[in-house]
């Protein structure tokens, strides 16, 4: 069942959603060539607890880390660790957070220096992939519209999307009905309303959308060795239209 949000609970999702945001921008000022993904999950930990919230991947299904950091060829779920980032690399960072029992979700892909010129249309591509599912994220429109935007956006550019991961609606849990696809007809799905809330999340490849995972039981990468990049909002449907709970400074916009 797909629960509806109040305006007034959609405010509370904003502040949730704020400080997965901030924490993202603070992600942004500290990543660097030289660091372990591990201590870029223990910075993730400590803002969002400075900030009076849970970090919502710790401990789920036994995730050890408060963030996934994927790295080149890994997509989605990567586990911080002893991992030295280098220069070249692109590291996903998913980021979840609870404030007042209200979920955020977002994830980034940054690039660490000078990378392939294709390696950053990936990322391009799929960032223009992620505003394009918001921008389809209206009430009266089926939910397959956002999905078929991100992968029209996706397939024009000559990327694989991936299939066997998908966004999902959130709210007090984390994953909520429904599942947001980031592929699929235009006419399928649910008709969105307002007080849905949904984290879009492409997960897009340089190459064949293939994926598989590692023995760890966590990290997905993609079958063909070649790099993937995740960009996630979470986003309101309102009578006016998408609103992103997930950009840093959206309480006191
Ligand atoms: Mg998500």
């Amino acid at each position: 069942m797909i629960k509806l949000k109040s305006s007034a609970e959609i405010e509370q999702m904003k502040v949730a959603g704020d400080l997965v945001g901030r924490t993202h921008d603070m992600v942004a000022e500290e990543i660097r060539p030289g660091m372990t993904t591990l201590e870029l999950d223990s910075l993730v930990e400590r803002f969002i607890r400075d900030h009076s919230g849970i970090p919502s991947f710790k401990g789920f299904r036994g995730f050890p880390g408060s963030a996934c950091i994927s790295v080149n060829d890994e997509v989605v779920h990567g586990i911080p660790g002893d991992r030295v980032l280098a220069e070249g690399d692109i590291v996903s960072v998913d980021i979840g957070a609870i404030v007042d029992g209200w979920h955020g979700d977002a994830a980034r892909t940054h690039a660490l220096g000078e990378i392939p010129a294709r390696t950053q249309e990936l990322l391009d591509i799929t960032q223009a992939a992620l505003a394009a599912g918001i921008d389809n994220a209206q009430p009266g429109n089926k939910l397959g519209r956002i999905s078929a935007a991100v992968q029209e956006t996706a397939e024009a550019a000559g990327c694989g999307v991936v299939r066997q991961l998908v966004g999902h609606g959130i709210g007090r849990e984390m994953h909520e009905e429904p599942q947001v696809p980031n592929f699929g007809s235009p006419t399928s799905g649910v008709t969105l309303k307002v007080g849905m809330v949904l984290a879009i999340e492409p997960m897009i490849n340089l190459g064949t959308p293939e994926v598989k995972t590692l023995p760890d039981g966590w990290t997905i990468v993609t079958a063909d060795g070649q790099p993937s990049a995740h960009f996630e909002h979470t986003v309101a449907i309102t009578g006016s239209g998408p609103v992103i709970t997930t950009l840093a400074c959206q309480v006191n916009a």
